[in-house]
């Protein structure tokens, strides 16, 4: 697909028919195992001599359909579809760090993300270390030489503050370390990869699949960071894996274009864990992927005027919102969401906990529930749900104060999602 466009992209990227009934819309290739033509042709693909499908696990055509579309939107060489988000962020690490090593992380992370790294990860053997994305620099003091990856998401939420991406990009080049991104919130606004990321992740679960159907992550690989230039910085991709042979990815996928990285993820990691996203999902996925451009321009223009709204409200103390940032945050909002500011917006209510409480109970329209990039309008409380554990102190140093509420704004009409706010508002001024 030639063009540059991702409204054209989301379209025709990966696909034109298939190629047995010359179906336009992508089937759902509802099968386990694909037959091989004969003995050599199945020892030539269990040997990567040469691609093709041998068993849903590893890869399906419904969901390499998906995979190609979200490479090209992304501007990167290959991708990897997966059960969920959580399972393509913990591959997208455990790919590069093992027992022993580090990464360097972002504070501001999705609490599945935290728990992950915090926890899991620490249980494993790797190690997180976690810094304030304010100071891009601190990256740079947090790695050692058993550093492997840096990771952080572009526009975190519950403080919706635009990381750093090319700063810590530029750091971690310097160190022959990987920046992942999560761009979960910001697809088609941000292209981490323009901006020195190496490898982007996803969770397909909000805009992309955007309808609310299905679970589903992705890991895209940018195809632009050089493995073997320093080997002893990325082991796990320059010494020989006993599970191919003694195959050295970095040098053993060369002839295959710049995808060591994601081929490894695949036909290691995704083969012995197994979290395999269903054909089914990725359908439903592709369907949402469509039209993600007209959906994230209408997310974007429906979530500027409720923050514009909010600001005018007395009982609203603060507005959480790209477009209310200040001073260097501002800097970052201009230099990379110029295409537009997400979806998501948060306010601080006048008062307090019993008041965002309130305001959630008093919605008519708006759903309460604990996700986020539905086309439908959705919002939470976080200090009595998601961030009910935390301590007073956890919660305001994480942004999610005792009157914060998050919003997800969908593509409604504008009007009656004022309108359905509005009277909330009221209800919960009492
Ligand atoms: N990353 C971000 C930014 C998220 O918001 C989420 C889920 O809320 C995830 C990753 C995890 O994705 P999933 O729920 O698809 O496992």
């Amino acid at each position: 697909m030639a063009s540059k466009h991702p409204e054209t992209l989301a379209l025709h990227a990966g696909w034109r028919r298939d190629p047995a009934t010359t179906a336009v819309a992508v089937p759902i290739y509802q099968t386990t195992s694909f037959l091989f033509d004969d003995a050599d042709h199945a020892a030539d693909l269990f040997g990567l001599r040469k691609l093709g499908n041998i068993y849903t696990r590893i890869m399906n055509p419904t969901s390499d359909a998906l995979e190609q579309r979200i490479a090209a939107l992304e501007g990167g060489v290959a991708a990897v579809a997966f059960a969920s988000g959580q399972a393509a962020s913990a591959i997208a690490v455990q790919n590069l760090a093992r027992a022993g090593d580090n990464i360097v992380s972002s504070t501001d992370l999705y609490g599945g993300t935290y728990n992950l790294f915090a926890h899991t990860f620490r249980d494993m053997g790797i190690e997180t270390r976690f810094v304030d994305p304010a100071d891009p620099e601190a990256f740079e003091r947090a790695t050692d030489s058993r550093t492997r990856a840096y990771y952080a998401e572009t526009l975190p939420n519950p403080k919706l503050r635009v990381f750093p991406i090319a700063e810590v990009a530029a750091i971690g080049r310097r160190h022959n370390i990987p920046l992942i991104m999560d761009n979960t919130a910001a697809p088609l606004l941000v292209r981490p990869f323009d901006h020195g990321a190496a490898i982007v992740v996803y969770s397909l679960t909000k805009y992309l699949g955007g309808h609310g159907t299905s679970i589903g992550g992705m890991i895209v690989d940018g195809g632009n960071f050089d493995w073997d230039a320093d080997p002893e910085r990325q082991p796990a991709l320059n010494t020989p894996d006993p599970s191919y042979h003694g195959a050295i990815w970095a040098q053993a996928a060369k002839p295959m274009g710049p995808i060591a990285y994601i081929l490894k993820a695949r036909v290691t990691l995704l083969r012995d864990l197994g979290p395999a996203i269903s054909p089914f999902n990725s359908f439903l996925i592709l369907q949402g992927v469509e039209t993600l451009a007209l959906r994230m321009r209408a997310h974007c223009e429906n979530t500027l005027a409720v923050a514009k709204f909010l600001g005018g409200r007395a009982d609203v103390t603060k507005v959480i919102h790209p477009s209310t940032a200040t001073g260097r945050d501002a800097e970052l909002v201009a230099k990379y969401m110029p295409r537009g500011q997400g979806g998501l917006c948060g306010m601080e209510l006048a008062g307090g906990a019993v008041a965002g409480k309130k305001f959630i109970d008093s919605l008519k329209m708006l759903y309460h529930v604990a996700n986020i990039g539905d086309a439908r309008s959705l919002a939470i409380h976080p200090a009595s749900t998601t961030h009910s554990q935390l301590l007073e102190e956890e919660q305001l140093s994480t942004g999610a104060s005792p009157g914060y509420v998050r919003l997800s704004i969908g593509i409604e009409h504008i009007d009656d999602i004022i309108a359905d706010i509005e009277q909330a508002l009221d209800a919960a001024k009492g």
